[in-house]
């Protein structure tokens, strides 16, 4: 008495996909296993991750993925990369979540020295695993819950926590070199520790990164500053000089001294900073950025170190790098405004004046909670960690933002400037607004809330040479009126 909800076919998960292992190997002919993260994470008991990598013993990779397709009843494209004999299929879950299987068919790779692109042949599983970055990414999961270890390490491995590369580090961190950075980040997400010989190897093959395309070292860099622990994963970077060549910038924040306030060098106050924010990709950004710009300002003083605009230089060389990393413009703009401004939070005092709360505001804009965030970690990661004056601030600004539900804006509007002075538009109404937003902010044009486009007429009215139309642009109107 099948009902017609049995009837429906599963929804495609990972679940699903152990489920039909089985009816899959008969009908390909072939056995079929998970194997990688998915399995490494499964006995790790962390989360399970959204993809899972399987391997076939001899099938194509294709029509495997053809058959679950069929047999889930679903419509999503197979994409097949038929030069590395691979296909991928992402099945869409609803808001926005995707399971994705990747698939290959076994295969054994050999590199040529000048090139990242392996000649590939099909091989067994066991010499599959071989050609993996570490042996804890070789376990397989098979059918009815059958785990093998081909390497014979990769249990041990996991159960100890150790990365360790199934071939010899050398070779295995010379034909892919982005092997070494996927090291440093799965110490980052893991805690693992690397294997004897592996930094070392690491050095001795980092300037092979540059072979690597900048989305992939962009990718692998933003899994590891997302870690539990980027502080270890950062310092791995540092240690291996892969760092120096991917992002010369951080890596020359290391062995620049602070004064008394800062834990250590600037590099590792950054890495610390970075992990003390919550696990946001800008606010993780920003944190391992905010002093960036300090080995380009370093001076001295009787009182130790100065970085005199330390923020705005900083900004500058965030954004530089970030681009070069190719990460979306807004991001881009929002990291180099946190770094411009992290410093505001920190130099509150208790005697600051309602205006200069209502200015960092006003300033801070949509990033204020990220910039506080990155303001409390920032002062954690430092030898002097209390954050009461902090905890003050937010209660002051929290009041800003009860008395100006609509944000910081001029009483009037650019239709009303015109209909004021009778003039045409031109740059002038630009500036006439922006300093009735700065008249606000600073209070001067009337208590809290008070404001009223008399008062903003009258303040005009009283510093007309900031904003009134110049000679020769657009609103001129050819004399003083
Ligand atoms: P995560 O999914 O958390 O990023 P993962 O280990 O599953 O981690 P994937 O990039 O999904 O990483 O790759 C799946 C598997 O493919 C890995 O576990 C590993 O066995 C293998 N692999 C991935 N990238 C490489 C590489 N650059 N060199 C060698 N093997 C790799
Ligand atoms: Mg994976």
């Amino acid at each position: 008495m099948a009902s017609t909800l049995e009837q429906r076919p599963p929804r495609p998960s990972a679940g699903e996909l152990r489920r039909a292992l089985p009816l899959m190997e008969e009908a390909l002919g072939s056995p079929v296993w998970i194997v990688g993260g998915y399995v490494r994470d499964l006995l790790l008991g962390r989360p399970e991750a959204a993809d899972v990598d399987l391997v076939l013993e001899r099938a194509d990779a294709a029509p495997a993925a053809n058959w679950l397709r069929r047999h889930w009843g679903r419509t999503e494209p197979v994409v097949a990369f038929e030069r590395y004999g691979t296909a991928q299929v992402s099945f869409a879950l609803g808001e926005g979540g995707r399971f994705t299987i990747e698939l290959v068919r076994a295969r054994s790779e050999a590199y040529s020295p000048e090139s990242r692109k392996p000649r590939v042949r099909s091989a067994t599983v066991a010499e599959d695993v071989r050609r993996r970055d570490f042996t804890v990414n070789t376990l397989l999961l098979g059918s009815r819950g059958r785990i093998q270890d081909p390497t014979g390490m990769g249990l041990r491995d996991l159960r100890l926590g150790v990365l360790r590369t199934p071939l010899e580090p050398e070779a295995t961190f010379s034909e892919d070199p982005l092997r070494m950075f996927r090291a440093a980040r799965f110490a980052a997400q893991m805690g693992f520790r690397l294997a004897d010989g592996l930094e070392e190897a690491m050095r001795l093959s980092s300037p092979r990164i540059r072979i690597v395309s900048v989305e992939r070292v962009r990718d692998e860099l933003i899994k590891l500053l997302l870690a539990p622990h980027p502080a270890v994963g950062l310092r791995l970077l540092l240690g291996s000089g892969l760092l120096a060549e991917t992002a010369p910038e951080l890596a020359a924040m290391a062995g620049v001294a602070q004064g008394g306030y800062h834990l250590g060098d600037v590099f590792n106050h950054s890495a610390l900073t970075a992990e003390l924010v919550p696990p946001r990709r800008v606010l993780r950004l920003a944190a391992l950025l905010h002093d960036v710009g300090k080995p380009l300002t370093v001076g001295s003083s009787d009182s130790g170190p100065t970085f005199y605009r330390h923020q705005q230089v900083g900004a500058e060389i965030a954004r530089d790098l970030l681009r070069r990393l190719r990460l979306p413009g807004a991001e881009v703009d929002q990291v180099a405004r946190l770094v411009e401004l992290h410093m505001r939070p920190i130099q509150y005092r208790p005697e600051w004046a309602d205006s200069a709360v209502r200015r960092m505001w006003h300033d801070a804009g949509e990033l204020l909670p990220e910039l506080l965030e990155l303001a409390r970690a920032d002062t954690r990661a430092s030898t002097f960690p209390g954050t009461a004056g902090l905890d003050e601030l937010e209660v002051r600004l929290a009041e800003v933002a009860r008395a100006h539900p609509q944000g910081l804006r001029a009483p009037v509007n650019g239709t009303q400037l015109r209909a004021w002075r009778q003039l045409p538009e031109g740059p002038w109404i630009g500036r006439a607004l922006k300093l009735l937003v700065d008249a606000t902010v600073a209070g001067d044009l009337g208590a809290d809330g008070a404001t009223s486009p008399e008062a903003a007429f009258l303040y005009l009215s009283g510093h007309r040479s900031a904003w009134e139309p110049r000679e020769g642009e657009r609103g001129w109107s050819g004399g003083t009126a």
